[in-house]
């Protein structure tokens, strides 16, 4: 089976977050079951060609081969060689994206159809590829294409690729696709609409979140449209790599340990961490670690609502992450203040990110919506427990600890409101003196299996329950 990735981010090329984390992983697991992958991406100014020995292949396309079930496409343009940002830059997104991302698409097809390279599924990844299953069933279905499937996946409902009216022309499609049926969203231009309508197959990236996604709360106004499918949204929970996240094996961390050596092996990184931060040193106060965008979706506004008061305790904070300016800056006024229990980092630091992991005690991730979540995975892996509130892939990968049955590897609030959020940290900290029911909440966060085995399994099945269609 061939499956082609069409996505704008897929680590280790490019990489804002979760979304190309995924798109790294997941070929690589599928290759290790026999799939034959290929990835398309857009080729960024950032994506160190020598580094990867890329080759060039025409003024349009370059290619490297990462083994020999997996290849890697670049697709060439001044759109992205010139742009510093993959989205935009300090001012915001990039105006001209619909034209950016609408070449990304079309050019995917012409290549895979003028070099005639296999390809069995199409699997388009978030709005900026998901122009991909509409071209493929409105310009391709009579061309070498037309028995290839398009399947699309939601990272997060909440970004849809919107666009003025004006713009349709530089779609190249029928004037009456510009309508409520298909991609027209109030007047405008609704790039997940259209791949959500003219895909084979849709999925998302947790049980959870294929459920909320059907509501009004979580829908992003395309609830409707994700309803009115024929078959229902599949939710398959995305995993981590183990490669890069294994306390056991990871070059960034002081002290490497498995499962057996954990109490020793984060006592070491959290000193270390602490004496990096310029944070007093101690094993008795329980470190809170953040590491994520800084964003609304984040629920940044949260902890800081919580602030004062979370600063109160007995308790040291590390928030390392990157995103809007105005949390930044109010996030900066309190590590300020209070410079011996908050450190605040605003960069995108992976090796500072893996210590961070090792060397927490819990792992700070209130997200209003959470599609799936990675850094909740990552995190247990690293024995750090996570914080959440109830919502989307952390309802999914975090079980509530009982701690009479000492049952579960983690704190899920149940409501978004700083009482909750403000009892969880309380629980946290009072749970951190007990170590007999800390250490079963920590083994119990190691023991989870969080590989990209299952997901790899399942993705398999939607690919060849399509093509059996
Ligand atoms: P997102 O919604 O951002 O995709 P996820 O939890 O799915 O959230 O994935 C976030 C990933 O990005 C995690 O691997 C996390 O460690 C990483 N990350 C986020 N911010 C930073 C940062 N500032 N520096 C290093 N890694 C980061």
């Amino acid at each position: 089976m061939h499956v082609t990735f069409c996505a704008v981010e897929a680590a280790p090329f490019a990489q804002t977050g979760g979304l190309g984390e995924v798109c790294g992983s997941l070929p690589l697991a599928l290759a290790k079951k026999g799939v034959t992958a290929t990835i398309f991406l857009p080729r960024h100014k950032s994506i160190d060609f020598k580094k990867f020995s890329v080759e060039t292949l025409d003024r349009h396309l370059s290619r490297t081969v990462l083994s020999p079930k997996l290849d890697v496409y670049f697709i060439e343009h001044d759109y992205f060689r010139k742009r510093d940002g993959i989205y935009g830059d300090g001012h915001g997104d990039y105006s001209d994206n619909l034209e950016r991302f609408q070449y990304y698409c079309a050019q995917v097809l012409k290549v895979i159809v003028e070099r005639c390279l296999k390809t069995d599924i199409l699997h388009c990844h978030d709005w900026h590829a998901a122009l991909i299953p509409v071209y493929l069933q409105e310009h391709y279905r009579h061309s070498s294409l037309s028995s290839v499937k398009g399947i699309l996946t939601i990272h997060n409902m909440a970004h849809q690729g919107i666009f003025s009216r004006e713009k349709y022309p530089h779609l190249h499609l029928r004037e009456t696709l510009h309508s409520p049926h298909y991609l027209e969203y109030f007047g405008q231009i609704n790039f997940l609409k259209g791949g959500i309508v003219f895909s084979d197959k849709v999925t998302t990236v947790s049980p959870q979140y294929a459920k909320e996604i059907l509501t009004k709360e979580f829908g992003c106004g395309l609830q409707g449209v994700v309803r009115a499918r024929p078959e229902p949204v599949v939710g398959i929970l995305n995993g981590i790599n183990h490669d890069i996240w294994n306390p056991a094996t990871d070059r960034w961390i002081v002290q490497r340990y498995t499962p057996k050596e954990v109490t020793e092996g984060k006592s070491v990184n959290k000193a270390r961490l602490q004496e990096a931060l310029c944070l007093p040193g101690g094993r008795d106060i329980p470190l809170f670690a953040l590491v994520s965008r800084i964003v609304h979706q984040k629920g940044v506004d949260l902890i800081l609502d919580s602030m004062e008061q979370l600063l109160g305790m007995d308790i040291q904070l590390v928030m390392l992450g990157t995103g809007e300016s105005r949390y930044e800056k109010q996030i900066r006024a309190f590590a300020d203040r209070h410079p011996q229990k908050l450190w605040a980092g605003f960069k995108f630091d992976d090796s500072l990110a893996h210590q961070i992991y090792a060397g927490a005690d819990w792992f700070l991730m209130p997200s209003r919506f959470e599609p799936c979540g990675l850094s909740q995975m990552i995190s247990m892996t690293y024995g750090t427990i996570p914080i959440a509130f109830k919502t989307g892939g952390l309802v999914d990968t975090i079980q509530p600890f009982d701690a009479v049955g000492l049952k579960g590897n983690g704190l899920l609030f149940e409501h978004f409101t700083k009482k909750d959020f403000l009892h969880a940290l309380r629980q946290a900290i009072t749970l951190y003196r007990d170590q007999e029911k800390f250490h079963a909440l920590r083994h119990n966060a190691l023991a989870a299996d969080f590989s990209w085995e299952h997901a790899a399994k399942e993705y398999i099945k939607a690919y060849q329950c399509l093509l059996s269609a």
